[in-house]
């Protein structure tokens, strides 16, 4: 990696190439407001090593097609590198590179003991047969293995893989380990280590950001509107709580379009992604296209379908007075900077959707101990973890007067940086 040029400061308003280029612009932003040695911020815009391996699969059919896998491992100056595995035909090198930064980040906003890290697979998973996936699942395992462990990397779920993707990928590496080693994975299903609440979590810390930011703006959960894009795992999950809380859920929304009612959806009747893929727009009465849910006059936007959502393009049709990032860098850095030129408040993907690797730490915990939590222990816990790392974000807002990215940002990368000053670059 050394040696290639991070993005300039004057092309601030062409958007990045790819998520590492995002990823190293927001680095740039926030060291700006930390006083960190600038030789830290250098290694930090590098991930310290990236893993590419090949996947023999053989397919039902009996021929022989190779996929390309990736695990990047960022940075691991407090503990373990911690990240999702995502199937998507997308993934590529700089897409996990940029990721597992922004896992660096999340973990330490989080104060979680663990470093960052992402990996994939460039595949289609829709394509393939459930065996096919098994195969590609347990082949992959194989090949990271020397990579990943309870102590060194912990995967985890990610787009188009699920709990059970996560229990191929235990099985595989301890069966070659001789022995049963959960915790080499987290999100798995509870019966094989995985914990209670892990996989309704990141759409739980969504809820609870939402209701923390919109408290702060003075506004009450009791009739907020709000529009999600994405009614997957967390787009359905933050969708369904905050409903139960009192908001006013007025549009959902899936590939095919969204579901709309300006007095509140009945979100009960809407089968999450789980129950039944992609049924958002057959079991609505009102059906409006996904592009004019994001220009909906709401109080909250919720972006919890993909990367770049909100881009340059449709940055200006936004109408909601607040955004809480559900995906994992559904803003575009051009329409970052366009909401805040309009002072439309976006609280980060690094807090918001951190429910989920704050309880595969929970997980990972359980499993070391051989002791699993019940639901209500990990819910409480999450809410206190997700409490305390809101309330110190805000912190960095008030009183230096910045973004909730650059505060989120500031949070992170100080901790990062003073164990890296504390442990020092052996050169
Ligand atoms: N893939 C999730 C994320 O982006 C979870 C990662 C984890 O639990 O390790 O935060």
């Amino acid at each position: 990696m050394s040696g290639q040029s991070t993005t300039p400061v004057d092309s601030q308003d062409e958007e990045p190439a790819s998520a590492l280029e995002t990823a190293r612009r927001q680095l740039d932003n926030a060291a700006a407001h930390v006083d960190i040695d600038p030789n830290i911020v250098e290694r930090l815009k590098h991930p310290a090593q990236v893993h590419e391996v090949t996947i023999p699969l053989e397919r039902d059919d009996g021929t022989l097609e190779a996929f390309t896998g990736y695990r990047a491992q960022h940075d691991s100056v407090r503990g373990p590198y911690k990240g999702g595995l995502r199937f998507h035909p997308e993934v590529s090198r700089d897409e996990c590179v940029g990721l597992s930064m922004w896992m660096t980040w999340k973990c330490a906003v989080m104060d979680l003991p663990f470093g960052g890290a992402k990996g994939g697979v460039v595949a289609n998973p829709k394509a393939l047969s459930d065996d096919e996936v098994e195969r590609l699942t347990r082949r992959f395992a194989q090949e990271i293995r020397p990579v990943v462990g309870p102590t060194k990397d912990i995967p985890a779920p990610d787009m188009g893989t699920d709990a059970q993707t996560m229990s191929w990928f235990m099985d595989a590496y301890s069966m070659q380990e001789g022995e049963t080693v959960p915790g080499v994975v987290t999100g798995k299903p509870p019966v094989v280590g995985g914990s209670h609440g892990r996989e309704e979590a990141p759409g739980r810390s969504v809820a609870l950001v939402t209701r923390e930011v919109c408290d702060y703006y003075g506004l009450g959960l009791d009739g907020t509107t709000i529009a999600v894009q994405g009614y997957g795992s967390v787009g359905a999950n933050a969708a369904e709580l905050l409903d139960e809380w009192g908001a006013s859920v007025v549009a959902v929304s899936d590939v095919n379009g969204a579901a709309y009612d300006p007095d509140g959806l009945d979100i009960g009747s809407i089968p999450a992604h789980s129950e039944r893929p992609e049924a958002v727009t057959e079991v609505a009465d009102n059906v409006i296209p996904n592009d004019e849910l994001l220009g909906l006059d709401v109080d909250v936007l919720i972006p919890a379908a993909v990367g770049n959502a909100i881009t340059a393009d449709n940055v200006d049709d936004v109408d909601a007075d607040i955004v809480v990032e559900g995906a994992n860098g559904p803003t575009t850095a051009v329409a970052d900077r366009r909401l805040a030129e309009r002072d439309i408040p976006v609280v980060p993907d690094i807090l918001a959707n951190a429910g989920g690797v704050t309880v595969s730490y929970f997980e990972w915990l359980q499993d070391i101990n051989r002791r699993s939590w019940s639901p209500e222990r990990v819910n409480e816990e999450l809410e206190t973890e997700m409490l305390a790392a809101f309330d110190r974000v805000q912190e960095e807002v008030d009183a230096r007067d910045l973004s909730w990215r650059e505060a989120a940002y500031v949070v992170a990368l100080s901790r990062v940086a003073a164990a890296h000053e504390k442990r020092g670059v052996w050169p």
